[in-house]
């Protein structure tokens, strides 16, 4: 079997039509223009390529964007006092802090400053706890406003548009991070999936895998998962971007992996490409929330 590779990268346009439609339509009535503040404290070089990207996609979307680069040697009462002054900004909607932060600054504290109502990217303690909270686990539809992390998400979002199967499934994320696999895995069981969550103290972590119906791996670690931990028809999110050599690899074996999954993400051009667009989307739905206010 080979499987269909699903390809982030048309779906990614496609939902960044979509909301330059959605964009256009919201100004027009609001007389506003969504918009989203990039906090970087020094010049680490993944985060400066990050902001970029973000810049050409928000730029292309017609929504706003803003750079607020803080130089290394800032101290964490600068970076608190700037994400003070955009928490009060009423022309920015969504805040993201770039890490890492340098050393000297913490980055609970900085994250723990902005408004949750600005924090697009999910990392808000009030977020994080609201997605670990919603319904069916715990709270009613409709009671939480929260945003979801954009990369968990534009993951979910692969899953929904390819109509997989999730309610009752087998689903293991490899990885625990706030940013990618602890938010999928809430995604994951907010879908009633049966979730499995590992980490690196995991004990026979390829046999865990190996009763995935639906595995993602966000760990970081280059082609770590091979093809013979993957169930036969399973489906495969690869959140991992790695560099090898000269070429980028996620952390599943994909070349392996494809002959025995039925449906997987390629790296590049998989999770990588929706993340920007989740991002746009809830960089929206703050702006929407701030003109219902
Ligand atoms: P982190 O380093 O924060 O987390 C990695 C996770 O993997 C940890 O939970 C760690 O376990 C686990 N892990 C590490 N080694 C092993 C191992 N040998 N076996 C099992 N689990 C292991 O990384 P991120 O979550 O930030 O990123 C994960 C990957 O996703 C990276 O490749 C990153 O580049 C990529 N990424 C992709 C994005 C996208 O847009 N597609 C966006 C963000 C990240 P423990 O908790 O025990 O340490």
């Amino acid at each position: 079997m080979s499987a269909t590779i699903l390809d982030g990268r048309p779906l990614a346009k496609t939902i960044a039509e979509e909301l330059a439609t959605e964009v256009a339509e919201f100004k027009q009535k609001h007389g506003f223009t969504p918009a989203i503040a990039v906090v970087r404290v020094g010049e680490d070089p993944a985060s400066v390529s990050y902001a970029k990207m973000i810049q050409k996609s928000f730029e292309k979307g017609g929504m706003g964007f803003g750079l607020h680069a803080l130089p290394e040697a800032a101290s964490e009462a600068e970076v608190l006092a700037l994400v003070a002054d955009l928490n009060a900004d009423e022309d920015v909607h969504g805040i993201i802090i770039q890490e890492p932060l340098p050393k000297g600054i913490r980055p609970e504290v900085i994250v723990e400053a902005m408004s949750p109502d600005k924090d697009v990217d999910g990392v808000h303690p009030a977020n994080a706890g609201r997605l670990a909270q919603v319904a069916p686990v715990g709270r009613p539809p409709g009671v939480s406003d929260y945003f979801v992390p954009a990369t968990p998400a534009g993951g979910l979002e692969i899953l929904k548009r390819h109509n997989v199967e999730i309610k009752g499934e087998r689903a293991v994320v490899v990885g625990r991070s706030n940013i990618v696999g602890k938010p999928m895995a809430l995604l994951l069981l907010r879908e009633d999936a049966t979730v499995t969550v590992c980490h690196s103290r995991t004990a026979n972590l390829d046999a865990i895998c190996r009763e995935a119906d639906i595995l993602c791996a966000g760990v970081g670690r280059a082609q770590m998962i091979k093809g013979d931990w993957i169930k036969p028809g399973a489906v495969v999110i690869d959140f991992g971007f790695n560099q090898l050599g000269d070429k980028w690899v996620g952390d599943v074996d994909f070349e392996a992996a494809r002959e025995v999954a039925s449906m997987i993400t390629p790296v590049p051009g998989g999770t990588g490409s929706m993340t920007n667009v989740m991002l746009m989307k809830n960089v929206l739905e703050a702006a929407r929330r701030q003109a219902a206010r």
